[in-house]
This record gives C-alpha cells, structure tokens and sequence, in this order.
C-alpha cells in the first residue's frame, strides 16, 4: 500500500471574510455538482516545499466540501530520488542526460508504486499526480477509471530534451495536466487538456495565521536572531535555483551599509533532495566566520512558527530565485505585509507586479540595492507590502486554488461522467454558514 498522509480537518466557512466573498459562493455552487465524488493527490514527500505546503491545507478542504480526498506518498529509496533530483533539474533545463541504468531505477520504482497503488483497491475519481517523480504511475499502472491530472509545479518551458524526451510519452494518459505559468507548459505535450494554476498560501495555517507580535519576537530570540537589529531573510529549500550563496553575496554588499543588519537563511532538508545537504554545507562554510548571518533549519527546530516571525520580523524579505516554479514565500511574506525582493524566476513576478509587494531583481548587485532602498525607506517598504497583500489576499489564498480545481474536475466529470455515486444532489452539511 501506498502510505497515507495525516490531514487535519478545516472548514471553508472559516476562510469567510479573509478570502474574497466571490470565490467562496462559486466554490459552494460547483461542490454541490461534485458531492460524492473520490480524490487522491500523490506526491513524493510530505514536508520540505511548496507542492505538501500546499496539499497540508488544501486536501482538509476537498473532504470538507464533500468530496473524500486522500493524500498518499509514492516510496522511494536514495537512488530513485537521486535519479528524479536529475530529472526535476534536467526538466528545468539543467544539461546531462539520464543514462540507462537511471532509467531502469526510475522505471522499476514506478512499477513498485503502480503495484501498491492498484493493491489499494480504492476507487478513485479523479488522481492528481505532482511533478515528475511519480509521473509516470497513469502509464504504469493499468488504472484507466480515474480521470488522471498531472500537476507540474516546476518550470517545463525548457527542458533538457533528453529528459523530456524519456518522459514526455508516459503522460499520454492524463487527462489533463495543469502548469503554474503559461510559459512552463512544455513544447509538444502529449495532454490536451491544458490549466494554468497559480499556487496558493493558506492564511489560517500555522505558518500564515498572525502572531501576537510579542510571541513572534520571543520566538526570533530563541532562535538567536536579534530583535533589536534589522533583519533580512530568504526561506527555501538548500537548492541551487534559490541561490542561497546569491543571497549572502547581496547582503554582504549591503552590509558595510548597515553594520548590524542580520541575514536569516532558512531552510528545510528533505529526504527526497540529496543535493539539498550538499548546498548546506556550502552556505555553512561560507558563513561560519559571521554572527550576524543566522543559517537555520528544520533540523534545528525551525518550523512553520519561526518561519511564521521571520516571515512577520523581518524588515524585507529576499527571494533571490535564478529558476523558481511558484515561490510560496514570496506571498506568504507579503500576507504578512513584509515587502519582498524577488529573482525575476518563475512565479515570482505574478506576485510582485509592477509597485505592488516589493521590488524585481536579475543580479546580486540589483538584489542588493533593492534591500539597501527599502531598508532605509520604511515607509517605501511598508506601502509595498500592504498592496501586496492585498493583491495576495484577491489571487493567491487556498479557496481560490480550490475552486481552481474543482472548476477542472467539473469539466472533466461533464466530458466523462462519473458514476452514479458522485453525484448526490443535495445540501451540503460541512458548508453550513459559509
Ligand atoms: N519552507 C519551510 N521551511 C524551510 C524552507 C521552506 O517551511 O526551511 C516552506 C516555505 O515556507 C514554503 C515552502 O516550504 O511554504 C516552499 O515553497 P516554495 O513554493 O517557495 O518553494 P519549493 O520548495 O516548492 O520550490
């Protein structure tokens, strides 16, 4: 069997007035359509990015309007996520090629998850597959009554086509596939049914929910960040696209600027990112000599709380992306009202439109000016994060993803019918009050 991931429970009625008003009432409307119906999400690990940030809050809210969603983990050992780190980079273009033997690992691990998945026996609707480590389960696995979604969250706009190339003629059995950008949906994808999906932040999470301001500063000291000084931090995984190192180059140019300005680096080790510790050591080492440069992880007991203050604490926060799918921090910072200064990578400039949330950058150099402007402007800065936040609040918020999806899943259900049991035409007791 594949292993489940504990979900809590969330009601949509609590996002009424946070969320705008319009998307909750549609979301009511199309989940009376789809009442009944059964959903999984399958991914490969249930911490450390975006893609099970996302899935922690959304999939409570499926089964809260009525429609029995599970999440499950494909398994995988070290070398399977060795060769699907390969993958993921070679998909955003990084050059190499997969050599056979990669191939015979990817392609027998997909074999093993197809066989616990059809072991399941559960009876799927709809099965949502994120990025390309499982990918390949819908060609593999024979289940052909689900309607099968392919959510790619990273930037496919070009690949390497050797990678491509291998992957490309296994999702021939999607049924559709959704992108963060138009401009990540790759040349010549064998899916006709083609969504593009921003991601979402969930605001009544651990990681998002406003903190008593004195919590958030007691929280920052015992991690050993001064609440006295300035701060600038960049939360992300230890991943070269994030450029962690580009980040320290910024700050030290702005350091001589502002002698006690700390920078806080933060970031999570996942078991399916070896490459992830390599870059760690790398930041650690370049770092070791400076008090004021505060490298923390998830290792340490840097959670979704401390993300939450220095998210809340600090002056502005960095995003200093070379390739980026979404970049959640990004609007998890401005729902703070933080201002940001983004890589111009990916989803980043969605969130930072021109005078809205912070400041676009290509280089260490403009990355640097950027943070040295808005530190010393304040009220530059604040003006920049309010706007964001709001902008943050109309397109980036969970009910807005959901009804994203739920939108697709009507559309597919019209197109193939679902079985008599999807669709129970009657109201809604989880949605009371909403
Ligand atoms: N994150 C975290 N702790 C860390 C690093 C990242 O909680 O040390 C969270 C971060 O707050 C965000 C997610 O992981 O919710 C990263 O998502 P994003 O879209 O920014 O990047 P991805 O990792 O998916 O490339």
């Amino acid at each position: 069997m594949l292993d489940v991931v504990d979900v809590g429970k969330q009601s949509l009625a609590m996002y009424r007035g946070v969320a705008p008003d319009a998307q909750l009432d549609e979301l009511l409307h199309l989940a009376e359509r789809l009442r009944g119906a059964r959903c999984m999400h399958i991914n490969a690990t249930p911490y450390g990015g975006g893609v099970s940030e996302v899935l922690r809050s959304l999939v409570p809210l499926y089964n809260d309007v009525g429609i029995a969603t599970d999440w499950k983990l494909i398994h995988g050992d070290e070398s399977f996520f060795q060769v699907t780190k390969r993958v993921h980079n070679g998909l955003q273009g990084a050059p190499g090629a997969l050599t056979e033997s990669e191939k015979a690992i990817y392609l027998a691990n997909a074999q093993l998850n197809a066989r616990r998945l059809v072991s399941d026996s559960e009876d799927y609707d709809f099965i949502f597959v994120h990025d390309p480590q499982p990918a390949i389960l819908a060609a593999v696995s024979g289940l052909r009554d689900a309607r099968w979604i392919w959510r790619c969250h990273i930037d496919t706009s070009h690949p390497n086509p050797s990678y491509w190339e291998f992957l490309a003629p296994y999702l021939r059995e999607y049924d559709a596939a959704i992108f963060t950008l138009p401009e990540f949906i790759p040349p010549s994808l064998p899916i006709r049914e083609v969504r593009v999906h921003a991601p979402a932040i969930d605001p009544l999470s651990p990681k998002n929910h406003p903190l008593p301001r004195q919590l958030a500063r007691d929280v920052l000291e015992w991690v050993g960040v001064r609440t006295h000084r300035p701060l600038v931090c960049q939360v992300g995984r230890f991943d070269r696209w994030k450029d962690p190192m580009g980040v320290v180059h910024a700050y030290q140019r702005v350091r001589p600027h502002i002698p006690d300005l700390q920078l806080a680096l933060v970031g999570s080790l996942a078991f399916d990112d070896p490459e992830g510790w390599s870059v760690y050591e790398e930041v650690r080492e370049a770092t070791a000599h400076d008090g004021l440069i505060h490298v923390l992880t998830n290792l340490v007991g840097v959670g979704n709380i401390e993300v939450n203050a220095l998210q809340a604490l600090s002056d502005v926060v960095v995003q200093k992306s070379l390739r980026e799918g979404f970049g959640l921090v990004v609007s998890e910072a401005l729902w703070k009202g933080t201002p940001v200064v983004g890589g111009r990578a990916g989803g980043i400039p969605l969130q930072l439109p021109d005078g809205i949330g912070g400041v676009l950058v290509d280089t260490v150099e403009e990355c640097a000016e950027a943070l040295l402007r808005l530190l010393r402007m304040p009220e530059e800065a604040r003006l920049l994060g309010e706007r964001g936040r709001e902008n943050v609040r109309q397109q980036f918020l969970m009910p807005r993803l959901l009804l994203d999806h739920l939108r697709l899943l009507d559309a597919l259900a019209t197109s193939r019918p679902l079985p008599a049991r999807g669709l129970v035409p009657t109201s809604l007791p989880g949605l009371t009050g909403v």
